[in-house]
């Protein structure tokens, strides 16, 4: 990537009224069929002009033809059933109703190819894919086959390189791993969480990244938040064994959250994804702000290796707030590369 400081989203982005409810998630889409795959086009379409518009360098299908990042995903694999559910805690934050894993997990069809492949033909800037990771997609079934978190992360992992591959052939250029389960599971993601992780993306001719936030804006996540104290330490828990592993570039949230700025040094050496917008407010940052974050981060990661980015997905925030913080991001990395010239 040439570009100083290249700009980019963690993934999801707001779907417009005529498909889907919005301001929430998991929300059901308003068209059928034939009208739903040209509407989830159109989406996209939509979706990426405005990143354009924005000025944003990486841009990414914002996310428009998933109901989930994650359900989406698992939705199209085998050894799933939607129809027995079970409560399960996710994160150990909230109670959700969850599907079962009922047997032996595969992928009969790649899942966003199609997808991948529609937004290749409509850019030539590089282009971000996200995928759920295997520690975040085991912490939203219930497993009545494998009984074991371990066994089947390394049965999704193997799932997801096949996905992953398939998408690099289509063009993209990055391939993401959304794991915010990292911030929670300590002593599994140092025992098999990142492994799991380096089998996903083994062989992979691109670039790859993982996404580790705390969460969507909403509420039980904004709830878990006020728990956590005035210092944010997780990160510091798995930095070191992740700094080792084979992962190119690490998405972090920094704008208006209690992370030690500092721990980041002990990621030196990846590119790492600085959230310098928050998604769990509407006010729009100011460029300053934003620069203000990406100055700080600068003291922990060279130059050549920060990438401005949001805390996390923008799909519950209203459009015109999203368009907003995008603008923002844009203005607030163009300060501070001018600084840095
Ligand atoms: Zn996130």
């Amino acid at each position: 990537m040439k570009t100083l400081l290249p700009t980019s989203t963690a993934g999801s982005l707001p779907k417009p009224s005529w498909l889907a409810e919005p301001n929430t998630l998991w929300s059901p889409w308003k068209l059928q069929d034939d009208e739903l795959i040209d509407g989830k086009q159109d989406a996209l379409r939509l979706s990426l002009q405005e990143q354009q518009h924005a000025g944003i360098d990486i841009v990414s299908d914002g996310e428009q033809t998933r109901q989930h990042f994650v359900t989406t995903f698992i939705e199209h694999l085998d050894g799933v059933d939607f129809q027995q559910r079970k409560t399960m805690r996710i994160r150990d934050r909230y109670d959700a109703s969850v599907p079962s894993v009922v047997g032996a997990v595969s992928r009969p069809q790649s899942v966003f190819v199609n997808d991948a492949r529609f937004l290749r033909q409509l850019t030539d800037q590089p282009i971000k894919w996200a995928l759920p990771g295997p520690m975040t997609m085991i912490d939203t079934l219930y497993d009545g086959h494998y009984h074991s978190r371990e066994k089947l992360a390394w049965e999704f992992a193997k799932i997801l390189n096949q996905e992953a591959k398939e998408l690099v052939a289509a063009g993209v250029d990055i391939i993401q791993f959304d794991e915010p389960a990292f911030n929670v599971f300590f002593d599994e993601v140092n025992d098999w969480g990142i492994a799991t992780l380096e089998r996903a993306i083994e062989g992979l001719k691109c670039e790859t990244a993982v996404h580790i936030c705390y969460g969507y804006g909403i509420q039980a996540n904004t709830d878990w938040k006020k728990t956590l104290g005035s210092e944010w330490r997780q990160y510091e828990a798995f930095f070191p064994k992740l700094q080792a592993s084979n992962i190119d570039i690490i998405s972090l949230e920094c704008q208006n959250s209690h992370v030690p700025m500092e721990l980041i040094e002990l990621i030196r050496g990846k590119k790492v994804m600085i959230g310098a917008i928050d998604v769990a407010n509407h006010a729009i940052e100011t460029p300053e702000q934003v620069a203000a974050t990406l100055r700080k981060a600068l003291q922990f990661v060279d130059a050549d290796k920060l990438m401005p980015c949001t805390n996390c997905g923008m799909a519950p925030l209203p459009r015109t707030v999203a368009r907003g913080k995008l603008h923002a991001l844009s203005a607030g990395a163009d300060i501070v590369r001018r600084e840095l010239v």
